[in-house]
């Protein structure tokens, strides 16, 4: 049986969580969440899985850590970030793509780190009775290491959103649901920063169409305003068969069924029928100065996607 990985990069407040969670409604497709994040979310902090348990007291996760690596103890945690720490830094990008550039040492350390997320997401699969995985983990650097894992198949779902958006949303207030045991609020950047992040957030992902092997672009706001066209999309990328959309109560309203999601927007912890729209706050919140400034820093992908001129929603969805 043909595994996949469906990968989504990008940048954070996008909508992956939302896509995650729609595609994760089809047979045979497992809404994972951000696993980059469940070694210190999850094995160290036991954050609250999408089910409402914390994530040691969740049946599905305890299935799958038993069956991975023999129980919670059976792997060190800080050991995988280390890895990732010394692995996925931006210097480290060539040998990242490509393995003749490494050295003994990188190789032996990209095996170890390797062979535990072959364990985890094999697991997953395994426990989940599924075979295609949605990993939300944005990260593109992690993304290029899912691509070496064997006998899964790597699909890169690069998912865009107006960059006034996401600065906008970045600005906002909102908790951290995850953190069940004190309140914890989402970090919030400046404008600035965040335009600025979602420019080499931007730069990265689109660099995954070179360095993977089947690579999508697609924007949030073709997502929101059109969910089931989109799902249809991504789900012809991946060469499966036609999705089911009977949870689709209404052409914007879903009917989400439980699941055992890690990492997110808070979204997936709310209400099991969920009102699909395009957020577009921002439109009317920031003043004209902010837009500015965050169109100034951000054009050249506001560009390409076809964020100028009006929708033109058919210009962001280039399948490569
Ligand atoms: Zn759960």
């Amino acid at each position: 049986m043909e595994r996949k990985i469906i990968f989504i990069a990008g940048h954070n407040r996008g909508g992956s969580t939302l896509l995650t969670m729609l595609l994760g409604q089809q047979k045979g497709y497992f809404a994972a969440g951000e696993l980059k994040r469940i070694w210190q979310g999850g094995f160290i902090d036991n954050e609250l899985c999408t089910c409402g348990k914390p994530i040691k007291s969740c049946e599905f996760w305890n299935a799958v850590v038993q069956d991975a690596f023999g129980g919670w103890n059976g792997i060190d945690p800080v050991e995988v970030l280390n890895l990732f720490n010394e692995i996925l830094l931006a210097r480290n990008y060539p040998r990242l793509a490509a393995p003749a550039l490494r050295s003994e040492e990188f190789q032996k350390k990209t095996n170890t780190v390797l062979d535990i997320l072959g364990k985890l997401y094999s697991a997953i699969l395994k426990i989940s009775n599924t075979k295609i995985l949605v990993d939300s983990s944005k990260v593109s650097m992690y993304g290029i290491l899912l691509n070496q894992l064997s006998n899964l198949d790597l699909y890169t779902l690069h998912l865009n959103r107006h960059s006034c958006g996401v600065a906008y949303s970045k600005q906002k207030k909102r908790t951290r649901d995850e953190v069940h045991w004190q309140t914890v609020y989402m970090t919030r950047h400046s404008i600035y920063h965040s335009a600025n992040k979602w420019m080499r957030r931007n730069f990265s992902a689109g660099l995954m169409r070179f360095t993977t092997p089947c690579y999508i672009r697609i924007k949030y706001e073709s997502l929101a305003k059109k969910p089931q066209e989109t799902i249809t999309q991504v789900v012809e990328f991946i060469n499966e068969a036609p999705p089911d959309l009977s949870f689709f109560l209404e052409k914007d309203q879903v009917a989400v069924k439980n699941n055992h999601m890690f990492g997110g927007n808070p979204m997936r912890f709310q209400e099991k029928v969920k009102k699909i729209h395009p957020d577009n706050e921002w439109r009317s919140r920031m003043t004209l100065g902010q837009k500015t400034a965050v169109v100034f820093l951000s054009w050249p992908y506001l560009l390409r996607d076809g964020y100028f001129g009006g929708e033109k929603p058919s210009t962001g969805q280039e399948k490569f």
